[in-house]
């Protein structure tokens, strides 16, 4: 594949795709009985929880199967990760000891995520699916490849190191898929990503799958893809249904710190996000809370972008728990598996208070929001009420138990 960068584009590099491409027309499985799955593996997929398909799954994974090059976005949380593993899974022959699907994802976390995904998934089947990354023990690597995989789910790095040691046999891989596919194809992946290309059979299918695509890469994708059906999924509207919001009477600013202490291991049962409302603030507390001996990230916008994404990506993969952050987050950025937010300050503009704590409903998700409000805050707090028509109550002794 030749992949040639189109610098001069006049659309800024975060246009949505959806606002310059057509999705093809493709049809809809409302159900994964009605999508000609092998009958081991729908098994595993009811017996994982999932009962019915969400909206990317209901159109991409029939595609993904007939053999289709596709290109699949949706944002994130939206269940992407099952799209493309049940359909690895459906496509493997379990006959063939030898690497048939390989997936590759920009972080080792996320390669081990994928793996145990499809292992789940696949709990019915006899399937060897193998995390090859970065980090882990080579000869370990090597004697899993070569005692026969099924599927690789890995980093570039180190899966282009087993293809040339040879360890990695290409010469039955039939897909593809490159989770996050905009990062796997931006500067910094590309040239791993051309050479295990290379090693590739040339009739290999290709899926590309992530939250957003630039014009860049969907440019890109015509040098590698062949006619490939297009999903693209537009955002969910926000909404606040299934989210818990609480208050917390903190009086003054100074209580607000030890208020934020009380709570913090139950911050860490899951995951938190702790909104301020200006980068200083954001600083101020994460020093606080570090002195304290408190475990948090913190992130703001007068870090560098690859700052940004770093914090985030540790986040993501669960590294952090509790995040300290302004605005910034939560506007386009989700973080789905964060189902406890903290207004640590109130939003001063009331149309964040939804970017701040809103989900998209989807799994019937659910989530609690935490705001902290001085006696000065209390009408803000009747406002953000009054303005979305919801309820915000007093937070009881065992909100814990509300979480997840
Ligand atoms: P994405 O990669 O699109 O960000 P993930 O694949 O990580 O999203 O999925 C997000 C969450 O949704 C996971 O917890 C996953 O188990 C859950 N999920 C995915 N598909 C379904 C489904 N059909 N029914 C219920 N939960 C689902
Ligand atoms: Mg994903």
């Amino acid at each position: 594949m030749s992949i040639n960068k189109k610098k001069e584009s006049n659309k800024s590099s975060s246009t949505s795709i959806n606002d310059n491409l057509q999705s093809s027309q493709v049809e809809i499985k409302t159900t994964f009985e009605s999508m000609g799955l092998r009958e081991d593996l729908l098994r595993g997929i009811f017996n994982y929880g999932f009962e019915k398909p969400s909206a990317i799954q209901q159109r991409a994974i029939v595609p993904i199967i007939k053999g289709r090059d596709t290109i699949a976005q949706s944002q994130s949380g939206t269940g992407k990760t099952a799209t493309f593993s049940i359909s690895a899974l459906q496509c493997v022959d379990v006959g063939t000891r030898q690497p048939q699907a390989l997936i590759l994802s920009p972080t080792r976390e996320l390669a081990q995520q994928i793996q145990k995904v499809a292992l789940a998934l696949a709990e019915y089947m006899s399937v060897q699916v193998h995390a090859c990354v970065g980090g882990k023990d080579l000869a370990e690597d090597i004697k899993k490849l070569e005692s026969g995989v099924h599927v690789v789910s890995g980093t570039p790095g180190r899966v282009l190191d087993m293809i040339t040691r040879k360890s990695l046999n290409t010469t039955h891989i039939k897909m593809l898929i490159l989770d996050e596919a905009d990062e796997m194809l931006s500067m910094g992946f590309q040239p791993l990503i051309n050479d295990i290309y290379r090693y590739l059979p040339p009739s290999t299918q290709i899926v590309l799958v992530s939250a957003t695509l630039t014009q860049d890469v969907v440019t890109m994708t015509n040098n590698f893809m062949t006619n490939p059906v297009r999903i693209l999924l537009k955002r969910d509207e926000l909404t606040l249904d299934g989210i818990k919001q609480f208050f917390v009477a903190v009086e003054k600013e100074d209580w607000k710190f030890g208020t934020l202490c009380d709570i913090y291991d139950s911050l860490t049962i899951t995951q938190a996000v702790i909104f301020c409302n200006t980068k200083k603030r954001v600083d101020q507390l994460t020093e606080k809370m570090r002195e304290a001996n408190f475990t948090v990230a913190s992130m703001h916008g007068d870090m560098v972008q690859k700052e940004r994404e770093e914090i985030l990506k540790s986040f993501r993969s669960g590294e952090n728990r509790v995040l300290i952050t302004t605005d910034i987050l939560a506007r386009g950025i989700d973080v789905q598996q964060v189902s406890l937010v903290i207004n640590y300050d109130l939003p001063l503009d009331r149309e964040n208070y939804i970017h701040r704590i809103g989900r998209s409903g989807r799994f019937g998700r659910k989530g609690v929001a935490i705001n902290f409000v001085k006696n000065s805050d209390i009408r803000i707090l009747r406002d953000i009420e009054q303005f979305y028509s919801t309820q915000i109550d007093e937070m009881p002794m065992n909100f814990a138990d509300s979480i997840n």
